[in-house]
Parts: structure tokens; sequence; C-alpha cells
């Protein structure tokens, strides 16, 4: 079922295709080959029934798996009123060149179940989703060694605890079960960063494209991150930590925030924690004191910015507004928010597109951080923390006794401080995003036919993903 978007326009996952057929053609790739890469490998649907209340009710739900190159397949449950098949077929093939792209050793999966989460409480839901969890593990499409859940829109934390508690309850012989999901909350397993852990990606790759003075000129921007104009869409997650990042640490200034319904500008900045707290309090973003309100906050994606943020929903930017869009450079935080045709007309513009594959794999970077910490039943930093204090302050007591001068505190303690697991976290997670973008940035120079970081970031995936198959052949 390949359900379409809104009239003759192409379905999410015919979209994702038909970019990655760009990079396939720059390669000029076996087109055997190209096909098994595209194909989604697996869909399993389940239906299953539910007493809310007095009645029951009957829930859908799906989980696609792409790719099993690498194992476990990896990618989010995601709970939305208007999920589909072909939506969740998308978004798994997405976590395919995602992984790949980012050198996080996984295959590429998704869920979705249909459900309007604020429709039900607490309690309703936890039977939901361990009746949904245990249809999963049934049809084995979750396991820490075959497909691994993790958060997605709709669902977080505490979907993602109960999923891991119904696994173990089935299968308590499995000793690696907290594997069997990520993004759980610590005391369950989880991994300090994990749910900042996108934004946090996000803003690593922008402040890494500051970095490259020829890919700042090509957008037509000059000088780094701080005090570029901003315009942020969605204040979910990953469109929250984005924006105070950027906020506090960058000095870049947030001048529109999107939401569902509306849109506040303020051209001397917004302060995104104090709109996400007004919105918590009032269930709007209308009515935030210091901005200007506009209903129809679509528009504002047309305003003219140095950086727009589609942090939000997918098909936001398609063939109805992409003329509009005027800003310099737009940063796919969310998944798939611009579609094919909206992309064919952004290519003729002056706009600079760095795409979601890369720019939200933050997520399941850290995540595979949380899997391998689950695996390994010790948390990071946990051995040699206390070793490394003691190396920091038989250095600063070396150096002292040898120059005859006592450090600054600053630096004494900057030495002495060893690293937990939020800094390895950090760190690890920083260092993914840069090699990822020197990657693509390098496959975009390298090859003439490649001019748009999307195509460069498919192709340094379907490399990757080739390479796996040619090595050890299909069969
Ligand atoms: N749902 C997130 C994504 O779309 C995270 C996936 C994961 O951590 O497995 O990338």
């Amino acid at each position: 079922m390949q359900k379409k978007q809104n009239n003759n326009s192409l379905s999410f996952s015919e979209s994702v295709n038909r970019m990655v057929d760009r990079a396939i053609s720059a390669i000029g790739l076996d087109p055997g080959v190209a096909n098994a890469i595209k194909t989604c490998q697996t869909l399993v649907q389940v239906k299953f029934p539910v007493q809310i209340r007095d009645k029951i009710e009957i829930f859908t739900g799906w989980r696609a798996v792409h790719s099993t190159h690498r194992l476990p397949a990896k990618g989010g449950i995601r709970y939305a009123p208007i999920v589909n098949q072909d939506e969740v077929e998308a978004l798994a093939a997405l976590m395919t060149y995602k992984c790949a792209i980012v050198d996080v050793p996984f295959g590429g999966s998704k869920g979705g179940l249909v459900i309007d989460p604020s429709k039900y409480t607490r309690d309703e839901l936890q039977t939901i989703t361990r009746r949904f969890a245990r249809e999963l593990i049934r049809r084995g499409v979750l396991s820490p060694a075959t497909n691994v859940p993790a958060p997605d829109m709709g669902t977080g934390e505490r979907e993602m605890a109960w999923i891991a508690d119904t696994y173990k309850h089935l299968h308590p012989e499995d000793i690696n079960y907290a594997a069997c999901v990520t993004g759980k909350p610590v005391a369950h397993g989880g991994i300090r960063g994990r749910v900042e852990a996108t934004g946090r990606g996000v803003v690593y790759c922008m402040r890494e494209f500051f970095r490259h003075p020829n890919d700042i000129k090509s957008a037509g921007l000059d000088g780094g991150l701080g005090g570029k104009r901003i315009v942020l869409q969605g204040l979910g997650n990953v469109g929250y930590h984005t924006g105070v990042l950027l906020d506090e640490e960058d000095e870049a200034k947030i001048v529109a925030i999107i939401e569902k319904d509306g849109a506040l500008i303020n051209e001397n900045g917004l302060p995104v924690e104090k709109v996400r707290q007004y919105i918590t309090e009032n269930k709007t973003i209308k009515g935030f004191p210091d901005a200007t309100y506009v209903k129809d906050g679509k528009r504002v994606l047309e305003m003219e910015c140095d950086i727009l943020i589609p942090a939000a929903m997918e098909a936001q930017i398609t063939k109805e507004n992409a003329e509009n869009i005027k800003t310099k450079l737009i940063i796919e935080a969310a998944n798939g928010p611009i579609t094919f045709e909206a992309d064919e007309i952004l290519r003729k513009k002056p706009i600079t597109i760095l795409p979601d594959a890369f720019v939200n794999a933050g997520g399941v970077t850290v995540s595979y951080f949380e899997w391998i910490r689950n695996l390994s039943h010790i948390r990071f930093g946990r051995m040699e923390k206390r070793f490394d204090e003691l190396r920091g302050q038989h250095m600063i007591t070396a150096i002292e006794s040898l120059t005859q001068q006592s450090a600054p505190d600053w630096i004494r303690d900057e030495i002495i401080r060893g690293a937990d697991e939020l800094d390895l976290v950090r760190s690890g997670l920083d260092d993914t995003m840069r090699l990822a973008y020197r990657e693509i940035s390098a496959a975009r120079n390298e090859n003439v036919k490649i001019k748009d970081f999307r195509t460069a970031a498919y192709v340094v995936a379907i490399n990757k993903i080739a390479r796996s198959y040619l090595d050890i052949g299909v069969y």
C-alpha cells in the first residue's frame, strides 16, 4: 500500500527512493545491487484488541525491517494518529542510510502504532504498549540481537521502559534483555545524554559545517554560527534540545519558532526554554509575551533567514511552498521534512541543505552507545574515572614541583577531572558527527556529478552498504 501525500504527490517512501536514485546514478551502481539496497525486506503488521474503559478497541501497528546487512536492525517506534505503512517503510529506509552514514553497525527498521496518545491515560498506554511489544516479540521483530526499537514521535523513555520490561518477562534467560530497546530511563539501563542526543547531534553538525570555509561560502554565508538568524520549526524533543543549545551556547538568534498552532517571531531572539515552558503551562504557543504571533505558522517557513531548521514532521516543504523558501541553509533535523518534488525546486535555488539522514543521526548514535553499555553491563567511565583523576593529580604535582609555581585552579580542575558517562557520550557523539560531515563533504568535492550534500550523504551510505553486499554476496 503506497499512500500518496496529496494530489499526485509522491509517497514518502517513493520520495526517499527518488533521492537515493540520484546517488545511485552518480556512482553508477549495478542496478541489481541498487535494488537490493532499496528494497524493504520485511513488513510486519499487527492488529490487536485492548479493553479500554468499557469497550474493546482494535489497534494497528507495523514494524518495517528495511535492511539486515548489519544486525540488529534499528529504529524508533512512532505513536501518531496518522501513521501509516508507507511512512514506516520510508522511515525504516532512512534508518538504513543514517546508520551507514555515521558508521553505526546496524540495519534499518522502524515501527508505528496508529494512536493518539493524548486520548489515553498512563495506565491505558502502558497496557497498549506492553501488548504491542508482545506482538512484535512473538513475530521476531524485537530482540537485542535482531531488532532494537527506540523512541520516536509520540514515544519516550517511559514507553521504552515498558517494552524492556515486557521483553524481560518473556525472556528472563536472556542475559542481555536490557539491550532489546534503547532510549530507556537511566535507572532502567538507559544511558546519560540519550534524550538530548538528536538535538545535540544537530548542533554538532552545524558547528562542523561552520568549520569549513568553502562550504560556508558556497552557502552564501560568512562567519560562524554566532549571530545567525534561525527559524526553528517544532519544539518537540529534537527541536527543543537543538534550540536550547543554539540559544545558550552558540549565541545564534532563534528569530522564529513554528509550532502546531502558530508561530512566534522576535527579531531580537526568542528564549527557547521559556517558550517551551509557556507551551507546557498553556498548551499553546499563542500569547507568549514579547513576540509577534502568526496564526498560519507554516507561512513562517518562508521567512527570510540565515538558517531554517525543520524539526517537526515529514513533508513540511513541498512543491506548494518550496518556491517561497528564502533561507540560505536548511538543516533537516526532522525525518523527511522536504519532499522529493520540493527538493528538485530547492536545488535550483541558492539554498544549501544538510540532509536528515546525517543531521538527525545523533539519536541512533547514542542508542548505539546505550546498546553497547547494555551488552557490557557496565556504565561508561566506571573503571577509569578515578584512575584518570589520580593521574591528572600526579601530573599537576609534577608540573608544580618542577616549575615551583602553583597552577591556577581552573587548569588544575580541567586536568584532574576524569570523564564520566555524559562526557564520554558527548565526546563520542561529537566525533561521530564531525567524521560523518567530513566524509560527506569529501564525497561532494570528489565527484563532479555530486553538487548537493544530500546526494553526497547517500553516496557515502550506499558505498558502505554496497560494499557489505559485494563482500559477502547476495544469498
Ligand atoms: N527515532 C530516532 C531516529 O529516527 C532514533 C532511532 C534509534 O535510536 O534507534 O533516528
